[in-house]
């Protein structure tokens, strides 16, 4: 997606050899306008699921998420990485290591929200070895749900998690793929 490689290329800090800081429009403050252009471009490639959930991360999950749910007219739902006195039983979990924080924590969901027979779309906000999709998808499963497509808005091609998803025959369809970077420069996949 070139409006969103050119937003990467002008605002992206490549902070290591592995972490991209987009904190300017995605993981603090959120460019809205491209937000929808991203769950737009969602739509189109997940067109032919027949979804009827999307499922996410909180935090920085959620805005992509809420305007693919808004262009597809479906509800969205996000993990929470917190128990608290509203969400405490009747739980679907996992067990996630957080890339960038380097801590291990439960992701929950309520079954109110997602059961079996739902075909549940993943979206986060960036791909590394996957530890966050497989939590997801794990919660999916345990439900009785189908994944029927995980979308990616950044994926770091040079770490794993996109490779084994794609081993795995998981329909990944991430909207940039960044090969690699370095603080000069950032290279993208090209994609049809
Ligand atoms: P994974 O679970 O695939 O290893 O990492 C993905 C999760 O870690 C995402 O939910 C995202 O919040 C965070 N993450 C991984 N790599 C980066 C990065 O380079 N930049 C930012 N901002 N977040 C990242």
């Amino acid at each position: 997606m070139q409006s969103l490689e050119n937003k990467i290329r002008e605002f992206g800090n490549v902070l290591s050899p592995t972490v991209l800081k987009v904190d300017s429009f995605l993981n603090h403050q959120i460019d809205a306008a491209l937000m929808m252009e991203v769950g737009k471009e969602f739509a189109e490639r997940f067109k032919d699921v027949n979804a009827t959930k999307i499922l996410t991360l909180e935090s920085s999950g959620i805005a992509p998420s809420a305007m693919l749910g808004l262009v597809l007219g479906l509800p969205v739902i996000f993990a929470r990485k917190r128990k608290s006195l509203t969400l405490s039983d009747n739980l679907l979990s996992a067990t996630v290591h957080s890339f960038t924080k380097n801590v291990t924590s439960e992701i929950s969901v309520s079954r109110d929200f997602l059961k079996a027979g739902d075909q549940v779309i993943i979206i986060d906000d960036f791909l590394a070895n996957g530890e966050a999709v497989r939590g997801l998808l794990s919660v999916v499963e345990q439900a009785g749900a189908t994944t029927v497509g995980v979308g990616i808005v950044i994926e770091k091609g040079f770490q794993q998690g996109g490779k084994e998803l794609r081993e795995k025959g998981v329909r990944l369809e991430s909207l940039a793929i960044v090969d690699s970077m370095d603080t000069d420069h950032i290279t993208f996949r090209q994609q049809n």
